[in-house]
């Protein structure tokens, strides 16, 4: 039993437009330290690298107890942060709704609603003392607030939107997404505007830092992990923040923060790398995408990596794939309401389709190290115990997917799972998915989050080049003993192997000497725990 050589062309050729050989990826990082090297230089740079004026990370030993408020995600988000030292940090948090109202109306009455939000969490539960070790900044711990002296308390301000920063506690909102276009706020100081909402109501809380999620991964991560050099999103979207060198940030001019020299953590906005998308391997299943899309030609690095996407490019790939003429490849030709539907195929179904076929097997490529006859992944975890170790990459067509009669009892059953899913997920009819339609679906997704993993090391590896801990194509030994990356996103949390992926690309990338010493891991809580350290670093900067 054979496929007819038609068929195979046409998922050859798919397949070969998913393909990022090794030079390309060379390449992409290359143009990613152009980029970043312009950015630093000039304000108005697709990249846009936003000086955050966070000039350090914490070590684990701070303390004190902040409020932190979270907008920019589904639910609005107040969190009462106890910092206890010892990496240790306690939570807890209220989530508030925000109605279409509230987020299209006029932008006092919804910072008054943050501010009556906040007001009703304080009432809610007063904050309690802690036990925690005495504050060496002593203003930043509600313990230690003495209400005489009229401290207010301090708060941090996760604000996940377009912002021109231009001090710890200040920032011009740049432009609403997600659906939030409040009226007079575009122009205006978000911190000012959050302020004068507490100052109205009388409530005594000072927002002290204004913080992007990105840079909350990073502070939260370097809080429980004693350092951290980059702080990475990967979930509905993707940014990055790193620690960078005041002297490489030509553009801060004249500022003041320019003169002290040190560090400051910069903000990449690395989702708008290569607009131009001269460098990014573009298939016409990107372009359906981008031209449906509410922002085209912006975001482009995103729209190839984050959680918002891969179903999406997915689904474009499957449609034509059902719809090929003379003859369709897929379900015998039947679609669904869900794959009909723009965003229809959710990043989480392919995750549940590729979990299926992966289950207890572990590609050689994925081996990082065999210890007493387990493999080891490149995550540095041991692969489920008595794993069943296969050649190759589980993306590509390493198994004859278009011969299903050529599988074992195995395969079967595993592509039996997917067709399950294929049912229930996608809603098209049991009758109309076969085995190999299942097969076909699998390494559809594989396709686009394989090339998604290994995009995503390119910034990786452009910012462990950038800050000189790597050359790229490796031969450098780095000083650190542990790299520390946090991240933070579904996508990266939960998607089968994507880590996996992203450190055998980062391993080309920089060599296996710096790739080694690369601990990436998740940042617990980013946006309050973030929001929480920012605060406290504003206070300490003064
Ligand atoms: P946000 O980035 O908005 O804070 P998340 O990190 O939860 O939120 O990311 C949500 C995105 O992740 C959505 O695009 C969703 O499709 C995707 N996603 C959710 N669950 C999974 C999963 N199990 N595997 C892969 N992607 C997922």
């Amino acid at each position: 039993h054979s496929d007819p050589p038609h068929d195979r062309q046409i998922f050859d050729d798919i397949d070969a437009q998913f393909q990022l050989d090794d030079s390309k990826l060379f390449k992409i990082t290359t143009q990613f330290l152009e980029d970043f090297r312009l950015g630093l230089n000039e304000y108005n740079h697709a990249m846009a690298m936003i000086p955050t004026f966070v000039t350090g990370v914490p070590n684990g030993s701070e303390t004190g107890t902040f409020l932190a408020l979270d907008l920019g995600g589904t639910n609005l988000r107040v969190c009462e942060v106890k910092l206890l030292g010892e990496h240790k940090f306690t939570l807890r948090q209220q989530k508030y709704r925000v109605s279409e109202a509230l987020k299209t109306g006029e932008a006092t009455a919804l910072f008054d609603y943050l501010a009556d939000s906040v007001d009703a969490f304080l009432t809610s539960s007063p904050l309690s003392p802690t036990n925690a070790p005495a504050n060496p900044f002593s203003t930043s711990a509600l313990d230690e607030i003495d209400p005489k002296q009229n401290d207010a308390l301090p708060l941090g301000l996760t604000f996940s939107f377009p912002v021109e920063q231009t001090a710890l506690n200040m920032g011009k909102i740049l432009t609403w997404t997600k659906g939030f276009s409040a009226k007079n706020a575009v122009g205006n100081d978000v911190v000012k505007l959050l302020q004068d909402a507490f100052d109205r109501k009388h409530l005594h809380v000072r927002c002290v830092a204004l913080v992007n999620d990105t840079v909350g991964a990073l502070l939260s991560r370097a809080y429980t992990a004693g350092g951290c050099m980059l702080g990475g999103i990967f979930g509905t979207g993707t940014n990055g923040a790193y620690v960078e060198k005041v002297e490489n940030i030509a553009k801060l001019g004249d500022h003041p923060a320019r003169k002290n020299g040190g560090y400051m953590v910069i903000n990449t906005e690395w989702g708008g790398f290569n607009n131009s998308r001269s460098t990014l391997p573009t298939t016409p299943y990107d372009n359906k995408l981008d031209r449906e899309s509410i922002n085209p030609h912006f975001q482009a690095y995103e729209k190839f990596i984050s959680g918002m996407y891969l179903g999406e490019i997915t689904r474009n790939i499957l449609l034509s794939l059902i719809d090929a003429a003379p003859k369709s490849l897929l379900f015998s030709g039947h679609s669904s309401t869900q794959l009909n539907t723009q965003f229809g195929l959710d990043t989480a179904v392919m995750s549940e389709v590729e979990e299926a076929w992966q289950s207890g097997r572990i590609h050689t490529s994925h081996v990082k190290a065999v210890e007493g006859g387990n493999a080891i992944e490149y995550e540095g975890v041991p692969a489920a115990a008595g794993a069943q170790i296969v050649a190759g990459e589980p993306n590509t067509q390493d198994v004859y997917f278009l011969d299903v009669n050529s599988y074992g009892a195995s395969d079967r059953a595993r592509l039996e799972k997917i067709r399950q899913v294929i049912v229930n997920r996608f809603g098209i009819d049991a009758q109309n998915v076969s085995l190999r339609d299942a097969s076909i679906v699998r390494w559809a997704a594989s396709l686009v989050a394989r090339r998604a993993a290994r995009l995503s090391a390119c910034s990786i590896a452009a910012v462990l080049i950038q800050t000189e801990r790597a050359k790229l194509g490796g031969g450098v030994t780095p000083k650190e003993e542990h790299i520390v990356v946090g991240v933070d996103g579904s996508l990266i949390e939960h998607y089968p192997r994507f880590n996996t992926r992203l450190r055998a690309s980062l391993r080309t990338l920089v060599g296996v000497e710096v790739e080694d010493r690369v601990d990436i891991g998740m940042a617990k809580d980013g946006s309050g725990v973030g929001a929480a350290l920012c605060a406290l670093q504003a206070i300490k900067q003064g």
